[in-house]
């Protein structure tokens, strides 16, 4: 059996969405710059994919700017945001201990430019508190800019709480929802955010397209120069098969979002309850509530998780043990040690993702595989001799 249970990492490309780009690679050719029949027919497929994801989020279409990737959006949204307001009001940001490589590292780039950056501790299932958000606030602070899901554990944060704190302190708010549009509601009207990143590629559009949407009124610098396509904001002849495909998908996953947020929860609650009563002296990583639907995350004591990672492969299952771009790094994921797991706890453990396309019996079949290679890996380890022993006396 083949089981891709990595949906956070990327998701399987929708045939319904690869019938949606296919124009964009065919007779749709025309640069949707140019003013001819050619052009206009680009044009308007351009604006309709802008209002599908306009409508999902809730915004009018001429606050959503598409960018190649959610990176990009988050880079955007964070260096434009700063670079434009910082003169007038400050070099302060407030983030999060927990934030993708995308957001981390661009803050600690900019702190060595001069910013100085509030990283605030979430506590041990993955929150911070709106009040922690206003306790960081100075006069100087120009951005915060919180998460809305986390890509490795799930937890969900408060966005709205923040999003009230931030108003209230004429501070601007970036939210990077690259896990959640498409997996959870996403309204940018309710949840009250200025910025908000988002990423085809999670919800079974391909590569290589994102979208940042941006309050109106609200003026980030460009990251690029150059010429007048998406309102001289981001310059850079469309990814159009990209578009139309990001259009088609977001319209899919938002379509009876209800519906698949209860199956792909029920798929995350057999997982995590099997594994639970399966597999002696194992942490759930994942919160008990404001979690993604998807999202399992587990620390099984006394083993490797990148031993478990290849022994799953063998047996065609796909699993992480932390965010895709950070694999091949044998340091512990920094979310796992934020919501204070040890060193050798966080080596141990392993994100399962699900979505609409993942079944009942898939996630039966892990249950079976999972506790035998538990057993397997266990039995390797002078760790587990030394419990097991213990058990005995
Ligand atoms: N932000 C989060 C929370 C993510 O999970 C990811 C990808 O894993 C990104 C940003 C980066 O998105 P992209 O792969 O489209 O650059």
């Amino acid at each position: 059996m083949f089981v891709y249970a990595d949906n956070a990492a990327t998701t399987h490309i929708d045939p319904d969405v690869v019938k949606a780009m296919m124009p964009a690679l065919g007779e749709l050719y025309g640069n949707p710059s140019t003013i001819y029949s050619k052009g206009r027919e680009a044009r308007e497929a351009l604006d309709k994919a802008r209002e599908q994801v306009a409508k999902a989020i809730n915004c009018r279409p001429q606050e959503i700017y598409f960018t190649s990737c959610g990176t990009e959006s988050d880079n955007w949204a964070i260096r434009g945001i700063t670079k434009h307001y910082a003169a007038k009001k400050g070099k302060h940001i407030i983030s999060t201990n927990i934030e993708h490589h995308a957001v981390l590292e661009t803050l600690k780039a900019m702190e060595k430019e001069g910013y100085e950056v509030t990283f605030l501790p979430v506590n041990e299932e993955g929150f911070i508190t709106a009040q922690q958000v206003e306790d960081a606030i100075r006069p100087d602070t120009v951005l915060i800019t919180v998460m809305t899901a986390n890509n490795e554990i799930g937890s969900i944060q408060p966005i709205e709480e923040i999003a009230k704190v931030a108003k209230e302190h004429n501070v601007f708010f970036h939210t990077d929802a690259v896990q959640a549009v498409g997996h959870i509601p996403v309204d940018v009207q309710k949840m009250g955010v200025d910025l908000l990143s988002l990423s085809g590629h999670k919800f079974h559009a391909p590569k290589g397209v994102g979208a940042l949407y941006v309050r109106r009124g609200v003026l980030p610098d460009n990251l690029m120069n150059g010429g007048g396509q998406e309102r001289s904001r981001r310059p850079g002849t469309e990814n159009m098969a990209g578009i139309l495909a990001i259009g088609a998908a977001i319209e899919k996953a938002t379509a009876n979002l209800e519906r698949d947020m209860a199956y792909v929860a029920s798929l995350r609650d057999r997982l995590i309850d099997g594994i639970v009563k399966a597999i002696p002296h194992c942490k759930v990583n994942t919160p008990s509530h404001d979690r993604l639907p998807g999202t399992v995350n587990v620390s099984i004591k006394y083993i490797e998780g990148e031993s478990m990672l290849l022994l799953l492969d063998m047996n065609g299952i796909c699993a992480t043990s932390g965010s895709a771009c950070a694999s091949g790094d044998l340091d512990p994921s920094h979310v796992l040690l934020a919501i204070g797991l040890p060193h050798e706890i966080a080596h141990g453990s392993v994100r399962f993702s699900f979505c609409t396309e993942n079944t009942m019996e898939e996630v039966e079949y892990i249950l079976e595989v999972l506790p035998k290679i538990a057993q397997r890996l266990r039995e390797m380890s002078p760790l587990w001799e030394n419990v097991k022993n213990q058990e005995t006396l």
